[in-house]
């Protein structure tokens, strides 16, 4: 191709905007990256890596608008949540193929990544209930104390590739329903839809300055932590990433919460429903090419549900693999050939040292989308802790199926791995669920509930190596993580004969 070629097909390439104080703006950066289609490598947009300076314009942005934010009356900020909810219900299709084109995910579980954080927006439209106070009277003889949830100024949120609809709507709806403003820093491998969703709460009519957002990676990233004016961060992600990010922006005097990598067990007990079970779980470790923090990726079966591997292998084998566009599709491609070859470098690492590889998804060819990162359902049996598949994350559309004797040794298995974030447990035995839910040291159980994701009515509660920081991401916690709590004692004197004297003791009376 030539230079001028390559220049006209850049030209014609969209650009992802900043958003700094209510205006979409070109980056000034000279560091821009591909937004690819994972089916296609078709280059939909270029995103900046935003500057230094761009950040300090987000976060002043943000500041100034604190000022007014922080006393808007409640229904007000109510409001502009309700119209954003009716408002996402509305572009619902059109969300969904912008996130399927450049996340990959298939068109019927992008719907299902909006609408989990849709769920967020309608429970943040619930704020005038969600941040009353306290208040005890007569706490001493005419004393009362009551206490406010004050918001605390200009926050951030970082998101991940994974969920680029859900995982901003955890962030900037609470945040800013508080009456915080906020900055956010979207995955730079999937911003076009959470950009499409922000354009969408502008509409709705959050205030200029209100919401911001600048793109990039690390440096970016680093910027957020070190700002003096940033009072809390929201992260989720890697582990890696996350626990830097956690002890940078702590060390720097804000708040943290990081939710971050996972490894997920379903214990498969001998009298689950078999059929219910192997559908659950082939679901839960396959939908969205094994790239859920939540997703089922490592079964144990206990006792003689161990028998049913060649039923697991042959369901998963009418699974179909292809582009998340077309129809019937359930497994789409992974985001960039470089988290493609990451898994199929797993996939080698796993035969070499001993798991038996009962299917083989490497190379699967899909009609029409050649140049996909498709790797396939993939299962491994006879896994066991300190092999790399069981140890590492894999996050691809691979399970790893371990074996146990009795429950009490699956509970020991899942409780020695270090992550904490989701696991689940399969049977039809009440006494067998009530042990599991008592002694698993895991944040998120679900009983035949293969992704035990809580409803924003609950908070996300992943524990252990898999989350940082006390408050969970959205839900009751949450409201916690973004206000300071004040507590109010107040007297108002009518008798000036009453308490007369000086107190010298620390009582009140
Ligand atoms: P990632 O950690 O690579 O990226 C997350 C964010 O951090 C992105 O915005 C990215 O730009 C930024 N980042 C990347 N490298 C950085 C660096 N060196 N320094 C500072 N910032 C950096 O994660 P990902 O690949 O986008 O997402 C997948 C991971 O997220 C998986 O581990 C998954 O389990 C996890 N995840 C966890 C949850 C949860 O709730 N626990 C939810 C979704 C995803």
């Amino acid at each position: 191709m030539s230079q001028s070629q390559q220049g006209r097909i850049q030209t014609v390439v969209p650009t992802v905007k900043l958003l700094i104080g209510g205006e979409f703006v070109e980056s000034q950066s000279t560091q821009w990256r591909d937004i690819v289609n994972p089916a296609t490598q078709a280059v939909l947009a270029r995103v900046p890596f935003a500057t230094a300076q761009e950040l300090n314009a987000a976060v002043a942005a943000a500041a100034q608008a604190f000022k007014t934010w922080r006393k808007t009356p409640i229904g007000v900020r109510a409001r502009i949540f309700l119209k954003y909810q009716q408002l996402i219900r509305e572009h619902m299709k059109e969300l969904a193929a912008i996130l399927t084109a450049e996340q990959g995910k298939t068109l019927a579980d992008a719907e299902g990544d909006v609408f989990r954080g849709l769920e967020v927006v309608e429970h943040a439209a619930n704020i005038g209930s969600l941040q009353m106070g306290e208040l005890a009277a007569n706490v001493a003889t005419g004393v009362d104390t009551f206490t406010l949830l004050q918001p605390l100024g200009v926050c951030a949120g970082i998101t991940p590739f994974n969920f680029p609809a859900m995982i901003p709507l955890w962030m900037f709806p609470m945040a800013i329903a508080t009456g915080n403003t906020f900055v956010l820093k979207p995955s730079e491998q999937d911003p076009m839809v959470t950009m499409r969703l922000v354009e969408l709460a502008l509409e709705a009519g959050i205030p200029k300055g209100v919401l911001n957002v600048v793109h990039g990676g690390e440096e970016i990233v680093n910027g957020i932590c070190d700002h003096a004016d940033i009072k809390a961060v929201s992260f989720v992600g890697s582990t890696r990433v996350g626990t830097h990010v956690y002890q940078r922006a702590t060390l720097a005097g804000k708040r943290a919460q990081c939710m971050m990598g996972a490894k997920n067990h379903a214990v498969v007990m001998p009298d689950a429903n078999k059929e219910q079970t192997l559908n659950n779980l082939l679901g839960a470790a396959f939908g969205a090419a094994g790239q859920r923090c939540m997703s089922a990726s490592t079964a144990v079966l206990v006792g003689t549900a161990q028998n049913w591997i060649a039923d697991l292998v042959a369901k998963a084998q009418t699974l179909k693999i292809n582009a998340g566009v077309e129809a019937g599709t359930d497994i789409g491609p992974l985001i960039s050939c470089a988290a493609r070859d990451r898994v199929n470098g797993l996939i080698e690492r796993g035969i070499a040292e001993g798991a038996r590889l009962e299917l083989d998804g490497r190379k699967p060819r899909v009609a029409g989308y050649e140049q996909g990162n498709f790797i396939g359902p993939t299962i491994f049996s006879g896994v066991r802790p300190g092999m790399t598949i069981y140890d590492q994350e894999i996050f691809g559309p691979v399970l790893v199926v371990l074996a146990a004797d009795t429950l009490d040794d699956a509970v020991e298995l899942v409780n020695a791995n270090p992550n904490g974030n989701g696991t689940a447990i399969f049977t039809q035995s009440g006494a067998a669920a009530r042990k599991f839910q008592e002694d698993i040291d895991v944040g998120q159980v679900g009983i035949n509930v293969p992704i035990p994701v809580p409803v924003p009515l609950f908070s996300f509660t992943g524990s252990r190596a898999s989350k940082l920081g006390d408050l969970g991401p959205y839900g009751k916690q949450v409201i916690l993580f973004y206000t300071q709590t004040k507590t109010v004692t107040q007297r108002w004197f009518d008798d000036s004969t009453l308490h007369a004297g000086v107190n010298t003791t620390i009582s009140l009376r």
